[in-house]
Formats: structure tokens, sequence, C-alpha cells
């Protein structure tokens, strides 16, 4: 009988920039293919929003391996359409274990009882209603796939393919992918794109804390607008350890 492990792998950032160095030029189909075919990386998850170019990874991923966990965060407030998209999407591509993630009840009357976090601490209500959900569902899993691309803000601009995450390693195939790309790979591929989309929403996330990007504007300046808040927290700095 082989040797067993009670516990998980764990990495750190020197497995995270050993792995980066031999990523740097890696296709994302082949760093794909390697993430889900190589034991090294433990247990792998897929983390998406569902959101507007959510597609093309989680294509890229069903084509290698339809049945990896996606763990999908039901934040509760999310648009009627992303719920929709999720369901719609999932059933197109095959994907046989999307992982529905909500918060915990307890925790979300405590913090949020009134469902209006999100207005004056938009921090503590992603927290709540993200980080700890997603966080949660990550204590099975030692490596998670991400779609995070450089071009899509100043804060990603340096982003590397593979990164540490506390003990987890965090991988982001299309970090070097352009929007002319995604949009190429969408067509080829005939993807359904989110609904919103043509309504004018190129980011989306939460009902409350997204609204419509004019022509010129950065794609998520419609994120959180008029709030210095860039990301939602569950993408922590490099080297950084969850607050959990
Ligand atoms: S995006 Fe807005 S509504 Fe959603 S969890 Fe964050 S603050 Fe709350």
């Amino acid at each position: 009988m082989a040797t067993q492990r009670a516990e998980g792998k764990r990495y750190g950032p020197a497995d995270a920039g050993w792995l980066a160095a031999h990523a740097a030029n890696a296709s994302a189909e082949a760093l794909i293919a390697a993430v889900l075919g190589d034991a090294a990386w433990g247990r792998v998850a897929v983390v998406s929003s569902f959101g507007a170019e959510s597609a093309v990874l989680l294509d890229l991923v069903a084509e290698v391996n339809p049945a990896v966990p996606v763990l999908f965060v039901d934040t509760g407030r999310l648009f009627v359409e992303t719920l929709a998209y999720a369901r719609d999407l999932s059933a197109h591509l095959g994907l046989r274990d999307v992982r529905w993630i909500s918060p915990d009840p307890d925790a979300l009357a405590r913090v949020d009882g009134k469902g209006l976090r999100w207005s004056y601490d938009p921090d503590g209500c992603c927290e709540v209603r993200k980080v700890l959900p997603l966080a949660g569902a990550l204590q099975a899993f030692d490596s998670w796939i991400s779609g995070r691309k450089r071009f899509q803000a100043d804060t990603r601009a340096r982003l590397a393919k593979v990164e540490a995450d506390g003990v987890r390693l965090k991988v982001n195939p299309l970090a070097d992918w352009s929007a002319a790309m995604l949009a190429a790979r969408a067509a080829e591929r005939r993807l359904p794109p989110h609904p919103l989309v043509a309504e004018g929403y190129p980011s989306i996330g939460c009902q409350p804390c997204t609204t419509k990007v004019q022509p010129g504007e950065d794609p998520r300046a419609g994120r959180w607008r008029g709030w210095d808040k860039t990301e939602c927290g569950i993408h922590a700095p490099p080297g950084s350890e969850p607050a959990f």
C-alpha cells in the first residue's frame, strides 16, 4: 500500500517562483494541461465568477477535463443574469462539477443583516460574501486556476502565471492574453457571451457594485464606482496570508 498523507500538499513562494519561471512562456492550453494532468499540483480547482470574460478559461479547462471542480461564489447579490449564465454556460461546456458556494448564513446575519453593507463598507461586505466562502471551499484544494489577465487593471499589470497564495498555488493561464485574443477565441469557439456585456457591462460583479462603462473608460471602471476599491479581496497581494 502506498504511503498516505493525512493533509494535502502545501506550497510556498519558492515553489511558485520556480513554477512561474518555467511557465512564463507556456501557452494557456499547455499550462492548463500540465496543471490538470500532473499530480505535482495536487488537488486542483478552477474559480470562476461566470462574468464577462469567464467563458474562455472554462472552455479551455473543459477541453482538458470537464469534471474538474469549478468553484462559483454566489454572493447573494449577483445579477439574475449571472445566475442564469452560470447554469447555461456550465451546461453548454459540459462542466460536470460546478460548485455553488454561498456565504455562511450566521456570518451574514451578524455582519450584513440588512444587506446594505456594500453601501458603507464594501471591503467588509466582500469579506463575508466572497473572501470567506471561497477560502472555506479552497480548503479542499492545493492549487487553483484563476482567469485574471494583465490588461484588466494596473494592479494586474505584472501578474505571473503562477503565484503563491498562502499555502496554495494560484495559476493564471490567461495572464498574458489580450482582449483581442479573448474575443477571437470566444468567436472561434462560438462561446455564449454573458448577456450583460451587450448592455454595456464589460466587467460584471455584484449588482449593487457594478455600473455600465462608457466608451474610453477602463473596462473595470464600473466596479465599485466612486470608491478607491479595485479588487474584492479574493486576490490578495502575492506573499500575503489570507485574513482568516
Ligand atoms: S461586490 Fe459589492 S455586493 Fe458584492 S460582495 Fe463586494 S461589496 Fe458586497
